[in-house]
């Protein structure tokens, strides 16, 4: 089954197209980098995900369920966000166990798996501090760890790593690369750097609200006259 499928999605702000007739398709397990640059529309196709908006046009199905008549079809979704929406005046682990139980989870279900997912990120030692006193990379984890926490089969990553410095960046994207294999979860990973993507990831390139490009990176650098990825980008820029 697909975790995501978006049929011919539309989106207009009033007069200003932002998404223009995007279909695509994402497999359980497959993790899919969204490259766009600034104004691509990236934290749109985003706010359609998540029900904020709809579309104009088209269709969005999440793990087969309609987006547009099932009240819960957003359950299979993790999603983090650009902006930041941990409380600063709880602790790690208080954020957590919150958040688990707004998803109705049990406590002897939950206190395992925030053992589990602080392991993972390597933030066990920090559950008692609040979030004021986390740096940035810190607080991105604990987001990144929060969003896994109701099992989803699916994770959206609206640009993860904006605001971190080089070495938590590196760390955090060798996480993202391994969730799939680690959890069987398919991703969603927006971004506008390309030094985040590995030659076998799955890219979309979208710009001007249309995907122009839909491949494993190495193909679409051969299938191109560029040298790498950034070469991509700039022809797609130049041709559209
Ligand atoms: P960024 O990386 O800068 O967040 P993005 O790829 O997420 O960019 P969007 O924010 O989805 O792009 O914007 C897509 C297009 O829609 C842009 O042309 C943008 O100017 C326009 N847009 C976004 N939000 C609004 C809004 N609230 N009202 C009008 N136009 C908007």
């Amino acid at each position: 089954m697909n975790a995501l499928t978006l049929n011919q999605v539309t989106f207009r702000y009033g007069k200003r197209l932002a998404l223009d007739g995007v279909t695509l398709t994402i497999d359980a397990g497959e993790t899919v980098i969204l490259l766009g640059p600034n104004g691509a529309g990236k934290t749109t196709l985003f706010s359609l995900i998540t029900g904020l908006f709809a579309p104009d046009e088209g269709q969005i199905e999440i793990d087969g369920q309609p987006l547009a008549n099932t009240s819960n079809a957003l359950a299979p979704l993790g999603i983090v966000f650009q902006a930041q929406t941990l409380d600063l005046d709880l602790s790690v682990e208080q954020n957590l166990l919150y958040f688990c139980d707004l998803r109705g989870i049990p406590r002897a279900v939950a206190k395992p798996r925030i053992d589990e997912a602080l392991e993972r990120m390597h933030l066990g030692d920090r559950r008692k501090d609040k979030i004021r006193n986390l740096n940035g990379g810190h607080r991105r984890r604990v987001e990144i760890a929060r969003a896994t926490l109701h099992e989803p089969t699916f994770l959206l990553l609206d640009e993860p790593t904006v605001g971190l410095d080089i070495p938590t960046r590196k760390d955090l994207i060798s996480y993202l690369h391994n969730i799939p294999s680690q959890e069987n979860c398919a991703v969603l990973w927006a971004t506008h750097l390309v030094d985040e993507i590995n030659d076998d990831d799955r890219v979309l390139i979208l710009h001007k609200g249309k995907i122009q490009r839909d491949g494993l990176a190495h193909q679409l650098v051969s299938e191109s006259n560029a040298t790498d990825l950034a070469g991509v980008m700039q022809e797609v820029m130049d041709q559209s």
